[in-house]
């Protein structure tokens, strides 16, 4: 038997595959789905993700995309959004699940040129990429501001809501009879050097649960309970409510110096986010942080101010060292690592379960926890070793 420790879009997520593929499986949570997960904004997008830095990260990225549909298509019959339709469209509908692209936007002469060497940079690496001018990007999106002097149109990339994936992932858990522990874990338990379960608190439930395999999916809050290298990152995100949607598809842009992105839902809301902010486990929603988003927005698609607020919130991504997640089991016994999925836990869940399954072995040493020691430091690169495939070119 499995415990997974951490409901989010992690933890569920491989709660659902494994039980899928036949394991036992048990899930411990105070409060599932109101982590990260519920924060996030649900972009699908490696492509316009990448950075010149985070070439794993892209190759994980585009990986995961790849399975989503198919993933998405599953979990909507399982959870019983089409109980008579067809799969896909119940994804679309269930899970808002959208796949129009992302537009990457410029404003000034050095925002352009930033953009021209991103899509030479993706076009080497063969990344369907379109360069747009000022008048194109408007074309596509009319309420883009006049200023808008050029785009990048990742048309592959898509976009899902995680607050309708994550009731999704509990209500297929449900129908397959998983159970789901409202406890938090207090602490790994162990015989000797293996993790044989963990300790639940606060005490009046069960004690601890025992397991087979004890799988880490805490986000943010995995270092309190196994030494790995995660730590959290405030992101402060609001929602806006329009009757009309505003725009097609994601847009995004840099403005001021900082990233800022618009995720359209269906049913008219319009994500803005997000903060980046290394406070440790502050989740605070400010009112700097609210006005930086909203001025940028505004820089983006002016009508933005005009929309009523419908939820501001602040989220802890669970950052690592190298912005890669660590996935696989750990050099403990008994214990297996799936945290530290940072700015891309909604996009990589997909292809987080197929590692934890066995699935997907050629992108598993990507994540391996082997690349770090046991003080969370990058062991050096030698050949031969996981380290090295992290290191690797797509
Ligand atoms: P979480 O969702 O944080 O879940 C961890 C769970 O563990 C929580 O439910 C918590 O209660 C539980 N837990 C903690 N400690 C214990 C314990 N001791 N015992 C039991 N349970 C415990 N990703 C994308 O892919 N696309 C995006 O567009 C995107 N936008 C984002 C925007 C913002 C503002 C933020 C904050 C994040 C965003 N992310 C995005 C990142 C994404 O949200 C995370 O990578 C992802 O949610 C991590 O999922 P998780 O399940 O590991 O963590």
């Amino acid at each position: 038997m499995d415990v997974i420790v951490g409901g989010g879009v992690v933890g569920l997520s491989a709660a659902w595959r494994l039980s899928r593929a036949g394991r036992a499986v048990t899930v411990v949570d105070p409060a599932p789905a109101m982590g990260a997960s519920h924060a996030a904004a649900g972009m699908l997008a490696p492509v316009s993700e990448v950075a010149y830095t985070e070439r794993p990260l892209l190759r994980l990225g585009a990986a995961s995309l790849r399975r989503w549909p198919s993933f998405a298509a599953e979990l909507a019959a399982d959870a019983g959004l089409a109980p008579a339709g067809d799969p896909a469209e119940a994804a679309r509908a269930g899970l808002d699940l959208r796949a129009d692209g992302t537009l990457d936007v410029a404003f000034g002469a050095d925002d352009l040129a930033a953009l021209d060497e991103l899509a030479a940079y993706m076009e080497k690496l063969a990344l369907p990429v379109e360069r747009l001018t000022g008048r194109e990007c408007r074309r596509l999106e009319p309420m883009l501001a006049p200023s808008v002097r050029g785009g990048l149109l990742a048309p592959g990339d898509a976009w899902v809501d995680p607050r309708r994936v994550t009731a999704a992932l509990l209500a297929a858990l449900e129908r397959r009879g998983v159970p789901l522990v409202r406890a938090r874990a207090g602490e790994l338990l162990r015989d000797g050097g293996t993790v044989v379960g963990v300790r639940l608190e606060p005490p009046g439930g069960p004690p601890e649960i025992r397991a087979e395999r004890v799988v880490l999916a805490a986000g943010a809050w995995s270092a309190g309970l196994a030494d790995v290298p995660v730590r959290p990152v405030k992101g402060q995100i609001m929602r806006l409510r329009s009757a009309e949607p505003l725009l097609g598809r994601c847009v995004r842009g840099t403005v001021h110096g900082a990233p800022v992105y618009l995720v359209p839902r269906g049913d008219g809301e319009l994500v803005v986010g997000a903060t980046q902010e290394e406070l440790g486990f502050d989740t605070r929603v400010t009112a700097g942080g609210l006005y930086e988003l909203l001025r940028d927005a505004r820089e983006l698609v002016p009508g933005v101010t005009e929309l009523e607020v419908a939820d501001v919130v602040a989220g802890l991504r669970p950052g690592t060292p190298d912005n890669v997640p660590i996935i696989g089991p750990s050099a403990t016994p008994g214990l297996v690592l799936a945290t530290g999925h940072h700015r891309g836990g909604v996009l990589l869940a997909p292809l987080t379960a197929a590692i934890l399954l066995g699935e997907e072995t050629e992108l598993a040493g990507l994540c391996s926890p082997a690349r770090f020691d046991d003080t969370g430091a990058p062991r050096p690169v030698t050949p031969g070793r996981a380290a090295t495939a992290h290191m690797e070119e797509p």
